[in-house]
């Protein structure tokens, strides 16, 4: 609001609404988790720590532990696309001529282009997504549930379908889901604070030495957080090893579209998603 990005004639605060606050694990089912829950009470949940490793390791990375005591998983799953030329006050982005995600027509990072390539930074909805995580979300006429993966439109400037008038309100963790080996890994400038600028999340199960399963799922390298297609393909019945870590960083890399949205090179970013997506597999494998 400060930068002039949104000026609401009303901010509403939602924190007190009863039901929507806890983690709830349902025998055979899975869990649910309330939209309000913290990141900090996840972050240091006994449940999802043993059950769901991956959530935990990814929302003890966001921001600091001052804005893990406020900011919550639904704020984390709703959190605008960010951009070097959005997210900067409106001196700035006037003198620059604004952008097609707000106010202007024109797209600084994709000059010619008539899409946003603003990129979805946060840290947790990959976890999420290798989790087959599931949301709520409540309206007037009613809740709808629907796959997180499906909740994205991978379009920075419209990036989320929620209508003004919907709230997030849980999201649900399958039992199928539960006890994989988890692993986050994120670049960022400052390690004590910053949003991603690439992050990598990785599930992993085996059976006899041989996986059995696995999921890998970006963030900050595309206007939606994305599962990496193929990689249970690639990896399932086999004894992973570095050869192997380094194929599926391959695919990461290929599937990661980083673009100038940050003070680091597109290079960078999607070397890094390469790098971190090799040392995530064999970390997930390691006994
Ligand atoms: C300095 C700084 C550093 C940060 N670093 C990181 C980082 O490293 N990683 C990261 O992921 N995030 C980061 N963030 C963003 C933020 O702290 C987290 O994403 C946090 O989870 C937001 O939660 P919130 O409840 O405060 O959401 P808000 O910021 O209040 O909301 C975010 C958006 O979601 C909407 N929203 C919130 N809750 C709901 C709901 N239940 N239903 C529908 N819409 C909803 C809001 O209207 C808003 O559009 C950072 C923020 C700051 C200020």
């Amino acid at each position: 609001m400060r930068q002039k990005l949104f000026e609401p004639e009303y901010v509403l605060d939602v924190r007190c609404i009863a039901g929507l606050n806890g983690i709830r694990p349902q025998t055979g089912i899975g869990v649910e988790i309330g939209a309000l829950t913290t990141l900090n009470s996840i972050e240091r949940s006994d449940f999802l720590r043993k059950h769901y490793p991956v959530l935990t390791e990814a929302a003890a990375t966001v921001a600091s532990p001052v804005l893990r005591n406020m900011g919550t998983i639904g704020g984390n799953i709703c959190l605008d696309t960010r951009c070097l030329w959005y997210n900067q006050s409106l001196t700035w982005r006037k003198a620059c001529g604004y952008c097609i995600k707000k106010d202007g027509d024109l797209c600084h990072v994709a000059p010619g282009g008539t899409k946003c390539w603003a990129a979805f930074s946060g840290d947790t909805p990959p976890a999420l997504l290798c989790l087959d995580a599931e949301v709520e979300i409540a309206g007037p006429s009613g809740t709808r549930r629907l796959p997180l993966h499906e909740f994205y439109t991978g379009i920075g400037d419209n990036y989320r379908k929620l209508e003004p008038n919907e709230l997030l309100t849980r999201v649900f963790l399958p039992a199928s889901s539960a006890d994989y080996r988890g692993i986050y890994r994120k670049l960022r400038v400052r390690g004590s604070i910053d949003y991603p600028l690439a992050g990598v999340a990785v599930v992993l199960k085996r059976f006899d030495g041989h996986v059995s399963d696995a999921r890998l799922a970006l963030t900050a390298v595309n206007p939606a957080p994305v599962l990496v297609k193929g990689v249970t393909q690639l990896l399932n019945g086999k004894i992973m090893d570095e050869v192997l870590a380094e194929a599926v960083g391959e695919l990461a890399a290929k599937t990661a579209k980083p673009l100038t949205t940050s003070a680091l090179t597109p290079e960078y970013r999607r070397e890094m998603i390469r790098v971190f997506t090799k040392r995530a597999l064999l970390a997930a494998a390691s006994n």
